[in-house]
């Protein structure tokens, strides 16, 4: 399971589970600010490809 850390590890700006924020294979999370900020949009620890961090799933109703 990936660890939903609670806020940026750059600005600390708070990221809710709900809200926008991106992860590195290592689970390095930003906000969407930081990222855009980023040389390549890389992550600035390891180098890794930054993806949109999924999103808490709300079960549907059909
Ligand atoms: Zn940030
Ligand atoms: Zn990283």
């Amino acid at each position: 399971m990936l660890e939903m850390r609670p806020t940026c590890e750059s600005c600390d700006r708070d990221l809710p589970p709900d809200g926008e924020a991106y992860i590195c294979s290592y689970e390095c999370t930003w906000c969407a600010t930081c990222r855009d900020a980023f040389p390549g949009r890389a992550c600035p620890n390891c180098g890794g490809d930054l993806q949109l961090r999924p999103m808490r799933v709300v079960s549907s109703v059909h």
